[in-house]
């Protein structure tokens, strides 16, 4: 399947609607003549003389980020040669042997085909940016990052793919421990294509080798000049040692800000956290502001939801957790965004590869209901994933400006009922509330329009080429 299709460059997108205004606008872009890249030059009020069809102008909205994604792990459950390794119990321990099965089944045709399906669907979605993880162990050896930088490189048109090499299994216990560590090494050695290290201290047998574990991530990231991502602290067990304070020790006492100051530190699951105290939280925050660390924190409610291991003791509760990122945001000033995770796999069997689903998810477990909270959902699968990658600096908010990089979602008024029927949404939380199907949103990426979807939207009036 061929990556999609985009349009010549935008000069202009004329007679939109953005978030909070009624009247009609347009937006102007630039591209510099060495790079090619795009720019907003400017925002105008729409001239409505102009023949542009604007009684119902399309909301536009900045394009969406995945900032957590297993690219090699997804839609294990689509493909036939592993319909034997479909969940039976849905427990953790049996997601991670039936994973490690199928891992050893990985080839590389394959990680192309079930890459290029979550690459299809979340470019469909309005995705494009992700942070892609994909493992490197004695069991696929290279073939995960190898499709990676294949896809990283086919759909940089559509997406860019920050890639992480993922250590799942233990590298410091554990009978394959150093194998897994050497192949780690090899990785890091033979492909520049890597943007970040990640690993996961709690598959460790130890609470002396998820130390190490940390230590090590932390060291090879600030030696080598890359982003560090960590799966953290996933568990309910109020018994168990939150290793979030060894970790954020470890950032302080290596002196991360000074040493390495555009690269950022990633916390995902963290579901233990879940269970701290107020004062807990505030020494979190007190922490990262008062180090000036570039901390941020990604809720992966999904599958939090579906398996966040409950201590034994409380296994007939099931008890649930997962961060609970809108908090974490207005109440301790802490950077936090939401990602997918995983879709399609016996980690997290349910859910679709469209970050807006996730937002949607958020209004309830985060029991946000208002307008600023719909708002801030948006913003934590969009401009803030994106700041919390490390793609973009500081822009947060999800209204455009001028500077922004023309990434962007046009929300159409289109019949996808087949009814002749259409609801046109005008608010980001009509948007985050419902999410409208995937039809309906018209994605420009780097300045140039999606145009795969063979209808001819490309050439009405609202999009002027250059
Ligand atoms: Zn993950």
């Amino acid at each position: 399947m061929p990556p999609p299709l985009f349009s010549n460059r935008l000069a202009s997108i004329k007679g939109i609607r953005l978030p909070g205004s009624s009247s009609g606008w347009d937006i102007n872009i630039v591209y510099s003549s060495d790079t090619c890249h795009g720019t907003i030059a400017s925002i105008t009020p729409h001239d409505s003389s102009d023949n542009v069809e604007t009684s119902q102008p399309p909301l536009v909205l900045p394009a969406l980020t995945h900032p957590h994604i297993h690219l090699d792990k997804a839609f294990v459950h689509s493909a036939p040669r592993y319909a034997h390794l479909l969940p039976l119990a849905g427990t953790f321990q049996e997601a991670l042997s039936f994973t490690t099965e199928a891992k050893s089944d990985f080839t590389i045709p394959d990680l192309l085909t079930r890459g290029e399906w979550l690459l299809a669907e979340s470019v469909s979605s309005g995705v494009t940016a992700m942070r892609a993880f994909v493992e490197v162990d004695h069991i696929v050896q290279l073939k995960c990052l190898d499709a990676a930088v294949t896809l990283k490189d086919q759909w940089s048109n559509a997406c860019e793919i920050q890639i992480v090499c993922f250590a799942q299994d233990p590298i410091f216990s554990s009978e394959f421990g150093e194998e897994n560590m050497r192949f780690i090494e090899r990785a890091l050695t033979l492909y520049p294509q890597i943007d970040v290290i990640g690993t996961t201290p709690y598959v460790e047998s130890s609470i002396e080798a998820a130390k190490k574990n940390i230590s090590w991530a932390i060291d090879r990231a600030m030696q080598l000049g890359k982003h560090v991502d960590f799966h953290l602290d996933y568990n309910l067990d109020p018994a168990k040692e939150a290793l979030v304070w060894y970790l954020l020790g470890t950032l302080t006492r290596r002196g991360w800000t000074t040493r390495s100051s555009l690269k950022r530190v990633m916390l995902g699951h963290c579901t233990r956290l879940s269970l701290f105290n107020e004062e807990e939280w505030l020494q979190i925050s007190r922490t990262i502001h008062e180090n000036d660390l570039p901390v941020s924190f990604v809720g992966l409610p999904t599958s939090d939801l579906y398996m966040a291991a409950p201590p034994q003791q409380n296994a007939e509760g099931k008890p649930r957790g997962t961060l609970k990122v809108s908090e974490m945001i207005r109440k301790y000033n802490l950077d936090a965004v939401i990602g997918v995770n995983n879709v399609g796999n016996a980690f997290t069997p349910w859910g679709s590869a469209d970050p807006l689903n996730l937002a949607c998810l958020g209004v309830g477990i985060y029991q946000a209901g208002t307008q600023a909270d719909a708002d801030l959902l948006y913003e934590c699968v969009s401009t803030r994933a994106r700041a919390a990658i490390g793609l973009s600096l500081s822009n947060q908010s999800s209204i455009m400006k001028k500077g922004d990089r023309p990434d962007l979602i046009l929300f159409r008024d289109r019949d996808d009922t087949g009814c002749g029927i259409s609801r046109p949404r005008t608010s980001v939380a009509e948007i985050v509330w419902d999410p409208p199907a995937r039809i309906t949103r018209d994605l420009v990426a780097q300045g140039r329009l999606n145009t795969s979807r063979g209808t001819h939207y490309d050439a009405e009036p609202v999009y002027q080429y250059l």
